[in-house]
Parts: structure tokens; sequence; C-alpha cells
């Protein structure tokens, strides 16, 4: 399999060749149709299979072509540290090199006047851990109507960390009319708890 066999448009193709990736890594051949078709994810993948693009990259061609209103963010990424939120944020820079979409990294340490600046302009996709992304929903500088693809990621050191309850706070804000992804290195029965509560006939993938 080669990616341009994945569904992906040529702005994203071009965008990953100069990345040097040659072929999809399974997680990629068998989560990228599946996302770009609209379907929910249940994906158990450990960091270092190229889980990252497997989410990223179709999202991107799903949001590309229309924008962000102020404080409308048009997806969310939910990270469980800042180090994993920068890597997200970085990949997402790389393949959106030809596509023009707008993203904020709202992780805790940064200053929040840059954050609050960012969603006023418009943001099509939020980079986030829990507690950084619910003080500024707090704050009145995000409104979630917008937000209709939602990616929960490392679900397991979610739930390690103690951050279940921010984010089933935070699905609980989003409309529950969306696309979710939710990816997690284990299946443990709370780590499927929390998926099911999330998700809408899943496909499974295991990698
Ligand atoms: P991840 O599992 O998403 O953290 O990705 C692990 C590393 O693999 C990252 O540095 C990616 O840039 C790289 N990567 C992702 N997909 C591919 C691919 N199809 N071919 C080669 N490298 C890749």
């Amino acid at each position: 399999t080669v990616f341009a066999d994945l569904g992906l448009s040529e702005k994203l193709l071009r965008a990953v060749e100069e990345s040097g990736y040659k072929h999809p890594t399974p997680i990629q051949e068998q989560a990228i149709p599946i996302v770009l078709m609209g379907r929910d994810v249940l994906g158990c993948a450990q960091t270092g299979t190229g889980k990252t693009a497997s989410f990223t990259l179709p999202m991107m061609d799903i949001l590309a072509g229309s924008r962000a209103k102020a404080r409308m963010p048009r997806s969310l990424i939910l990270e469980p540290t800042r180090e994993l939120a920068l890597q997200v944020a970085e990949q997402f820079v790389k393949y959106g090199k030809y596509l023009g979409l707008t993203h904020a990294l709202l992780i805790g340490g940064e200053s929040m006047d840059d954050q609050k600046a960012a969603l006023e302009k418009g943001v099509d996709v939020l980079i986030a851990t829990p507690g950084r992304l619910l003080d500024l929903f707090d704050r009145g500088r995000i409104l979630m109507a917008d937000c209709k693809l939602l990616v929960i990621d490392e679900a397991d050191r979610m739930l390690d960390m103690g951050f279940i309850p921010d984010v089933e706070r935070i699905g609980s804000i989003i409309p529950a009319l969306r696309q979710t992804l939710f990816f997690s290195a284990t299946m443990a029965p709370e780590i499927r708890r929390i998926a099911d509560a999330f998700l809408r006939n899943p496909k499974e993938i295991t990698v």
C-alpha cells in the first residue's frame, strides 16, 4: 500500500512525500480511510506506530476548505502532556504546509494571552491538555458549537494522570453530533468503559 491509495488529497500527499514517508504504517493504512468516511475509531496503538499521522492526516482533509469563526474551534485533539501536545503540533505544521489550516496549542506553562489571541482569530484545530482547555472554556474564550471532530489520544495515560473527570466534562460540553477518535496503548476494562461513553459504532483497530 502507498499513501496515494488511502483517499488523501494531493496537497496532503505532497507534504507526506516531503516528510520522507514512503509507506503508511499499519495503523495509518487501517485508520485513514475509516476516518475519511466519517466513522468513529477505537485505536489500540502505542506511540512510535505512526499513530499521530493516522488521525492528523485525515482530520486535516476533513477540515480543509472551510474556516473557523472567532472562538469557535472546529476540532479538538486532547493530549495528556505538554510534550505530546507539542509533538502533535509539530506534525500538524509539517503535514499542513499546503492546506492553510490554523491551529493553537493550549497547554500549561505558556502565555494565556497568546492562547486567547489565537482563539479570538479562529482556530481549525485545537491541540490541548484537558486542564488548560477547561480553564479557557470557563473564562468564556472557547465556544464548542462548531467542534465536530474530537480526538482523545493516550487515554490510558489520561487515566493514570487522573484526567478522566476533566475529559468527561469536555465530552459533555462538546456537541454530541460529532466524530470521535479514541486511542489508547492498552484496552483495560476501565478504558473500554470510558471509550464506550465517547464513541458511536466505532471501528476497532489494533496494531
Ligand atoms: P507516532 O507514533 O505518531 O509518535 O510517530 C512516530 C514517528 O514516526 C514520528 O517521528 C513520525 O514522524 C514517524 N512516522 C509516522 N508515519 C510514518 C511513516 N508512514 N513512515 C515513516 N515514518 C513515519
